[in-house]
């Protein structure tokens, strides 16, 4: 590729064409940026809808340049582990997206370690923290969410932890030792399995959720009590209803007017957009990114693609971010199909996996719906439940029963109608009711 021209020389993709990167592992390639005045397509964020976005354009034919922006020192890698196994692991580093060699191959420059800070309209260009500015014909906006910070922890003297990257990971990772005292501020996917890699570490363990229940957005009762049950099994104590107001003498000051011992603090109490860099381009709100199927946001040359995104999705009737794993690949394949020059379109139902302790957690469509019904009984580490709204099957969950999982998936894509009682009938094979 002429770096300085933005366009590529050849097809050939194992042509490196970066300036030689200063580590195996990635870091300190964000002089990449140094070498690039331009860029067919520039992706702004490199997690995992920027990574695979790229991926997926050059499958999809994209033959021009690509650049992928992330403020982060490490190659784009998979975030799922972070609150899980990277916990309990020795690895310094996690699991790449794809490693230093496979980016050269496919001839996607890969900037690291520099923050984008603004993203132009009129002059169609990314100005970095640094000040240089890169051109650009289409863009897409990956940028994803940030942890939502607790005020009443900005200053404290106890170590408040926030997750969201490896940095962050490692660090947790060290406060998570045998009898060290952990309280956790939220009740959702990030509590939960800190929760589950600290007890296995010999932490002990208190959640304090602002809800009455677990994951109360995205579970049904019944489930987010087999949920609860489990890791008090291992040890982990509840307090519902709760918040934190501050610390004092080294411990964690609660709304309900107790104080809770803690040697570290884990905060997973939402997130919210990273949308900063692209105020400018009067495409985000308060929300993130309104993005239709196509992953188009409201001006022609700009895409957005993963947690930043807002979408319309029929199974919870409403515009929404959907802050997983899965959406961001599929979201971001769309779009680099369309970007591509192809025709795609989303139309995944939402799906998301937890696992904790033993427990095998997956949720598709909206699980909560109007109406649950369980199928058969559930048994104390087993159980499925299904959603119906409107008389429609709009999404599940399982717990442990990952065979189940795939059934509901396929059903809660088409949203059939079904009576309750076929659903709640074990016996009912969720495969077959749909073509
Ligand atoms: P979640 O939204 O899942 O959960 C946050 C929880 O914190 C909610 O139960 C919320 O209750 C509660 N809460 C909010 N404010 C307070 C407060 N002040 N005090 C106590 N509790 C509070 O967010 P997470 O931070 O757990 O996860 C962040 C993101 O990471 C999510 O987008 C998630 O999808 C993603 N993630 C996904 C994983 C997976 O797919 N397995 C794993 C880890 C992260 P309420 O609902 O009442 O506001």
């Amino acid at each position: 590729m002429d770096q300085r021209s933005g366009r590529r020389k050849t097809k050939n993709y194992a042509m490196p064409s970066f300036p030689s990167m200063a580590t195996a592992n990635g870091r300190n390639i964000g002089q990449m940026a140094d070498a690039i005045d331009r860029v067919s397509c520039a992706i702004v964020g490199a997690g995992q809808a920027g990574a695979r976005a790229a991926i997926a354009m050059r499958n999809a034919g994209f033959e021009t340049s690509i650049g992928l922006f992330g403020d982060e020192d490490l190659l784009p890698y998979e975030r799922p582990q972070l609150s899980k196994e990277f916990l309990l692991a020795d690895a310094t580093e996690p699991a790449l997206i794809k490693k230093r060699q496979e980016w050269r191959d496919l001839d996607i420059a890969v900037s690291l370690s520099i923050a984008v800070r603004r993203v132009e309209a009129d002059t169609r260009q990314l100005v970095l923290a640094n000040g240089k500015t890169i051109g650009f014909d289409q863009v897409l906006i990956a940028t994803g969410t940030k942890p939502r910070r607790l005020a009443a922890l900005e200053t404290t003297d106890i170590p408040v932890h926030y997750l969201r990257t490896a940095a962050d990971s490692l660090a947790l990772r060290r406060s998570l030792r045998k009898d060290a005292r952990i309280a956790i501020v939220g009740g959702g996917v990030i509590g939960l399995e800190v929760a589950a890699a600290a007890a296995q570490r010999g932490a002990m363990v208190t959640v304090v959720e602002a809800a009455s229940s677990l994951l109360a957005r995205a579970l049904p009762c019944p489930i987010a009590e087999l949920v609860e049950a489990r890791h008090r099994a291992a040890g982990v104590a509840f307090v519902y209803g709760t918040t934190v107001t501050g610390t004092q003498q080294g411990a964690v000051c609660l709304s309900n007017g107790n104080t809770l011992a803690a040697d570290a603090v884990v905060v997973g109490i939402g997130v919210e957009p990273e949308v900063e860099a692209v105020c400018g381009l009067g495409i985000a709100d308060a929300d993130g990114i309104r993005v239709d199927p196509q992953g188009r946001t409201a001006l022609p040359f700009a895409f957005a693609a993963g947690d930043v995104a807002v979408q319309y999705s029929p199974w919870h009737g409403r515009w929404m971010r959907i802050e997983t794993w899965a959406n961001a690949n599929a979201q971001a394949e769309v779009a680099a199909r369309v970007i591509a020059g192809g025709e795609a379109s989303h139309n995944q139902a939402p799906w998301f996996w937890s696992d904790q302790h033993d427990l095998n957690l997956q949720v598709v469509g909206d699980a909560l719906g109007s109406e649950t019904v369980l199928r058969g009984d559930p048994e104390p580490h087993k159980a499925v439940m299904v959603a119906l709204r409107e008389g429609r099957v709009v999404g599940g969950v399982t717990l442990n029963a990952p065979r189940e999982m795939a059934g509901l998936r396929r059903l809660v894509r088409s949203r059939p109608h079904l009576a309750p009682e076929v659903l709640a009938d074990p016996t009912t094979d969720l495969r077959k009711l749909v073509a």
